[in-house]
């Protein structure tokens, strides 16, 4: 399958082209006809899959379409829950749309907003923008929603997660009945499936299967591992690979602090990112790892949800993730933009029913790594008798790393 199969436009193939994007990913191929002819649709994604281009180019393509009768008004929204996203699909944006007419802007919160109301007072066609800084222009007269023909929710389940619904729920008030609704999520907790329910009409659903959502990119490895020797492999792991953006994820605050300063008796210098950390503290943290003048940053899940740096080498983590969609969520922060990343979970025998939870959810076993210092035979043992008898007698002999045959890093 071909971009030219897909009744795009010639500017925008032409610009795809020159983007160097060969062939459509799974879920352009699906979801761009769809949106082509103005269904709504429900997209289960995650980064990596190419999601952002799968609804930009149809908004873009069909706003071409309608300008030579408008003039620049707003007429497509792209809702996201960071800045750093919010700015990445407006890049996407301008690579797709360099061959059109069209103007966007990216409004977000956390800085001044004369910039923001100058781009909007120029005249935007398409404007993507976090929920709290769009209600906040919206009730201050610099933007009006009554043209809106497309609106698209993207990272829906980030949104929900970071207290967005009231937001979101009054925005939604204010678009248009007639409109093309397209709703993405990662994840699918009911609160997204009631969104779904709530602001689509008749939509076609996607859901990616887990082969095609694990990013190809991503290798995702199990290492088996005593709880008082996991800052050990940690270490181990961080001496052999060199990685220069690791993101380590504990189950708890106090557990990042701890880890740091293990880590710290070892040498390596690393900071802890949670709620009890101010703004400003956090701000530094983020700022000194996106500046690669910190290596490791530790993180609970709750904090994570804000950070959005590209090219994180490897996602690590140290206490297995109380949900399957965490794991997602966590293992989502890597093999972004095409760039190759490692996830790797650190497993003890307190931890196996959460793994078991997890390999049920991608409809995969993680391939185990056994070639490491710190393998606990408990545990390796405890895993297996649990498992089935061909399981068993495919770890049975291992001493180097397996991969089984269906696992989400030997695709
Ligand atoms: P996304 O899932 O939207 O965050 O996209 C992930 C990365 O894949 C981005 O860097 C895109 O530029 C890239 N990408 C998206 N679609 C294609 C394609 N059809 N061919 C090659 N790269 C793509």
């Amino acid at each position: 399958m071909h971009f030219e199969n897909l009744n795009l436009i010639p500017q925008l193939l032409k610009a795809l082209k020159e983007a160097g994007y060969r062939q459509p990913t799974p879920i352009q191929m699906q979801a761009i006809p769809h949106l082509l002819q103005g269904r709504d649709l429900f997209g289960c994604a995650q980064t990596g899959t190419g999601k952002t281009a799968a609804f930009s180019i149809p908004l873009l393509q069909k706003l071409a379409e309608d300008y030579k009768k408008t003039g620049h008004v707003i007429r497509g929204l792209v809702l996201a829950p960071t800045r750093e996203l919010a700015s990445q699909i407006g890049d996407s944006l301008r690579t797709y749309g360099r061959h059109l007419s069209l103007q966007h802007a990216v409004i977000y919160g956390g800085v001044p907003q004369q910039q923001q109301t100058a781009a909007l007072r120029a005249g935007v066609d398409i404007l993507i923008a976090t929920p709290g800084r769009l209600l906040d222009l919206i009730q201050q007269g610099y933007i009006s929603l009554q043209y809106i023909m497309v609106v698209v929710l993207d990272e829906a389940d980030r949104m929900l997660d970071m207290g967005f619904i009231h937001d979101i729920q009054k925005i939604i008030a204010m678009l248009p009945a007639r409109r093309q609704t397209v709703l993405f999520s990662a994840t699918l907790p009911s609160s997204i499936r009631r969104l779904a329910f709530n602001t689509l009409s008749n939509p076609v659903h996607i859901e990616l299967s887990s082969q095609q959502q694990y990013a190809e990119n991503v290798k995702h490895s199990l290492y088996f591992v005593d709880r008082v020797n996991k800052h050990h492999l940690l270490h181990h792991i961080l001496d052999q690979d060199s990685p220069d953006r690791v993101l380590v994820f504990t189950r708890t605050r106090h557990g990042a602090d701890k880890l740091v300063k293990a880590l710290d008796r070892e040498g390596i210098r690393s900071a802890a990112l949670h709620g009890n950390k101010s703004q400003s503290q956090r701000q530094r943290t983020l700022h000194a790892f996106k500046g690669k003048k910190l290596r490791v940053l530790i993180a609970t899940d709750v904090a994570s949800r804000g950070i959005d740096v590209e090219h994180i080498s490897h996602v690590i983590n140290f206490d297995m993730p109380e949900t399957p969609e965490t794991y997602v969520h966590r293992i989502g922060r890597t093999g972004r933009a095409g760039a190759h990343g490692l996830a790797l979970s650190f497993c003890s025998g307190d931890e196996l029913h959460l793994l078991k939870d997890i390999h049920k959810h991608l409809r995969a076993t993680i391939p185990v790594v056994t070639d490491h210092p710190f393998q606990s035979e408990k545990t390796t043992k405890q895993h297996l008798y649990g498992a089935g008898k061909n399981q068993r007698k495919r770890y049975s002999h291992t001493s180097h790393t397996k991969y089984s045959r269906n696992s989400p890093s030997s695709r």
